[in-house]
Formats: C-alpha cells, sequence, structure tokens
C-alpha cells in the first residue's frame, strides 16, 4: 500500500501547487503557511507509521486468509472490482464509528482539525488512526481477498480521497449521486451542527444515502470542530482528544461511567447526552418543524432568495431561544454564507440548493442555521456563541464558490 502512496505524492505536491495558483488567482487565498505545515507534518509521520501498520495488517490478514469462508479466482477482474467495493462499504463504517464513539474519534479528530478546506487537508492524517482501523479491513481475509488485493484497494481509496478535499470543484452532476465528491466531503468537513456526522463516504456517496447519513452541501460549510483546538502543534493535534478523552475516563465515577465515556459519542457526559451530535441535530429539527413567531416576511419580497433570508432568519432566532435566555436581534445574523446571497437577491440557484429537503431522514431545509449553537459534540466542550454581524438583504455579493478565504 505505502508504495502507491509514494507514487502518488507528486500528483499530490503538483495539485496542490496548482490549487494554490488557481486560488491566488481568483483573488482568495485557501492555504495558510502554518495550517499548510501542520497538515503536511501530519501526513508525513503518517505515512512511516503507516509502514509498521502495514506489517502488522499483512500479518492479520494472512492469518485470516487461510480460514477464509469463500475462494475466489485471484486474478479474475470482477473479484478486484468485488474488493474495491467491499472495501469501500467497510470503509463507511469504520469512518462511521470512529464519528461515533469518542475513543475512536480521538484517533480520527485531528483530521478535521484544520479550519481550512483544501488539498493539504486531505494529508492531515491520523498518527493513531492507521491501528484502531485495522480491525475494520480483517473481515475481508474472510471473505476470500489477499492482503496484496486489501492493500491495494486501500491505497487507491486513500488516493481517491486526496482529490475530494478542495473548495475549487463545484457539483458534478450525475456523479454526485454515485460518487463521494468535493460537495459531499465539505459537508463531512465542517462543524455546523445540520453537517455533522455526514457524509461517511470513501469513494462511493451510495452508503451514505443507504444508510440514512447523505446531507446534501446547501450553504458553504464552516470547516473546523465545534471547539476549535487553535494550535499547529503536530503533538497537539495527534494527542490532544486522546489526552481529553482518557482524563474523562480517569475521573468519571465508576465503571459504567467510564465505559461510557470511551465509548458513547462525543459530546456524551455521564447522565447527559444532551451534548452529543444526535441530540442537538433532534433539537434542531424540533425548532425548524415548530411554528415560529417572529417579524412577518418583508413586504414586497423581490425573490426567492429573500424568503429563504427571512426563513432562516426565523429558525436562527428559534435556536438562539432554544439554547439561552438572552434576546437575539435576527436583523444582525449573519446569512452571508447563502448560496443566494452570491446572486445579491436572485432567486436561488437550483444546482446549489436544489430539493427542500435532505435525504436519508435528515435536517429540513429550514434548518441550516448553526451558529447560533456552538457544541459540546465532537471536542466535547463549547459554549453559546452567536455568528458576526452582517446586514442581511444588504449584504454584498458572496462568491462562495472558490477557496476559502
Ligand atoms: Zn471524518
Ligand atoms: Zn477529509
Amino acid at each position: 500500500m505505502t508504495e502507491l502512496i509514494y507514487a502518488a505524492i507528486p500528483a499530490f505536491i503538483l495539485f496542490m501547487i496548482v490549487e494554490l495558483l488557481v486560488g491566488r488567482y481568483r483573488g482568495v487565498r485557501g492555504y495558510e503557511k502554518k495550517d499548510t505545515a501542520a497538515s503536511l507534518t501530519m501526513g508525513v509521520v503518517n505515512v512511516g507509521i503507516g509502514v509498521g501498520v502495514d506489517v502488522l495488517l499483512v500479518l492479520a490478514l494472512a492469518g485470516l486468509y487461510r480460514f477464509r469462508i469463500v475462494d475466489l479466482p485471484e486474478g479474475a477482474w470482477w473479484v478486484w472490482l468485488l474488493a474495491f467495493f467491499v472495501f469501500d462499504f467497510l470503509f463507511y463504517w469504520m469512518h462511521r464509528f470512529h464519528h461515533t464513539v469518542r475513543v475512536l474519534w480521538a484517533a480520527h479528530v485531528n483530521h478535521h482539525s484544520s479550519e481550512r478546506f483544501n488539498l493539504s487537508t486531505a494529508l492531515r492524517q491520523s498518527w493513531t488512526e492507521p491501528l484502531t482501523a485495522l480491525p475494520f479491513w480483517l473481515p475481508m481475509a474472510l471473505l476470500g481477498f489477499t492482503p496484496a488485493q486489501v492493500l491495494t484497494v486501500h491505497a487507491l481509496s486513500l488516493i481517491y480521497q486526496f482529490f475530494v478535499h478542495t473548495e475549487l470543484v463545484q457539483r458534478l452532476g450525475p456523479l454526485e449521486w454515485v460518487f463521494n465528491t468535493p460537495s459531499h466531503h465539505r459537508v463531512h468537513h465542517a462543524s455546523d451542527v445540520e453537517y455533522l456526522d455526514r457524509n461517511y463516504a470513501g469513494t462511493l456517496i451510495i452508503w451514505d444515502r443507504l444508510f440514512g447519513t447523505f446531507e446534501q452541501e446547501r450553504h458553504r460549510p464552516t470547516y473546523g470542530l465545534t471547539t476549535n483546538i487553535g494550535t499547529f502543534n503536530p503533538l497537539r493535534i495527534a494527542f490532544h482528544e486522546w489526552a481529553a478523552v482518557l482524563g474523562d475516563a480517569w475521573r468519571a465515577p465508576g465503571l459504567s461511567a467510564k465505559l461510557g465515556t470511551l465509548f458513547q459519542p462525543p459530546g456524551w457526559r455521564p447522565g447527559d447526552d444532551s451534548g452529543t451530535v444526535r441530540v442537538l441535530q433532534a433539537k434542531l429539527r424540533e425548532q425548524a418543524g415548530a411554528p415560529v413567531v417572529g417579524p412577518p416576511p418583508a413586504e414586497g419580497m423581490r425573490s426567492a432568495c429573500d424568503a429563504e433570508v427571512a426563513a432562516v432568519r426565523l429558525d436562527r432566532r428559534a435556536l438562539h431561544l432554544a439554547t439561552t435566555d438572552t434576546p437575539l436581534d435576527v436583523s444582525t445574523l449573519d446569512v452571508s454564507t447563502l448560496e443566494c446571497a452570491a446572486s445579491d437577491g436572485a432567486t436561488s440557484d437550483g444546482g446549489t440548493s436544489d430539493g427542500g429537503t435532505s435525504d436519508g431522514g435528515t435536517l429540513s431545509a429550514g434548518a441550516r442555521s448553526s451558529d447560533a449553537l456552538s457544541t459540546g459534540a465532537r471536542s466535547g466542550e463549547g459554549e453559546p456563541g452567536t455568528g458576526p454581524s452582517v446586514p442581511i438583504v444588504s449584504s454584498p455579493p458572496v462568491v462562495s464558490t472558490t477557496v476559502g478565504v
């Protein structure tokens, strides 16, 4: 596996340079030196660790392969295709468990710790996840796939996933239905409540659509963690959540609370699950569906975008009131990230906000606000906050299709 990754490194560097230059040409700066340096350091160490873990993985796979329940023709093309599908399915579940079990989240969190989103973010790889992910690949040996096949499809999956970490590529038409795309993966890297724990896909997005974790990109995501760690120190990036979860487990009273701290989702506390993604999103759905008393829509709305802005203002006020008693002036809320704001009040572009409902039983279109909620999910701590003050209808056009600012 490592050899394939090595071979791809020149292409990785080339594409990062292209992304950097195109971003500059468009007048925005998606890369930040310290952030990129931290991501690259994480990636280099990860590759080194990967060599050792590959040895362990091959030994484990070879041992289990002797007990395979199916004999597959090793060289047949369809076996490779099957290996790709089975690996991608297992990757989905590996990734999902790494978001929903806190001790696994401790291994995965650093991939989400950048507040930027560009190709270098793809290389911000964990130093511990190669080990915690290893057990998820073992069923492939029992299903009759050779260690070489497992390692090869694993490497190809990682190479594919490098290319979905960009803001330069927008929607890709029908491909969006089948493949994990930059649009889908931007959602995965968001800290907005409605986007948390969505789009776990490796190469195929079909697993998220099948298992109810798909979410469409409806506005420009806020990248990073719900409580950002504010450091570029690779050691802290790699181990901060390990220290947090093990410390919390140590201090938790009794065996049950200790086990819960380790194996419940991020945001969970003994006797309190209000900080978990599941509860936060349920609250968001509830608030979005509840009747909200607020200012009436502006008279003579010029467009669907005006209506969308008004709906978001009401939603945000409801969310704010659900989490705090302090009053909130909705006229100061930031809705500049709405796609329709880019057209300065014109009707929403169907390509970027198509459909009013989410797939897989996720949030309704109205429940898109999250900056009134700063949550304990993912990071395990947080505090209420509100978005920056930007006038709504008079917002300047926002070009949300370029590299991050
Ligand atoms: Zn993830
Ligand atoms: Zn990613």
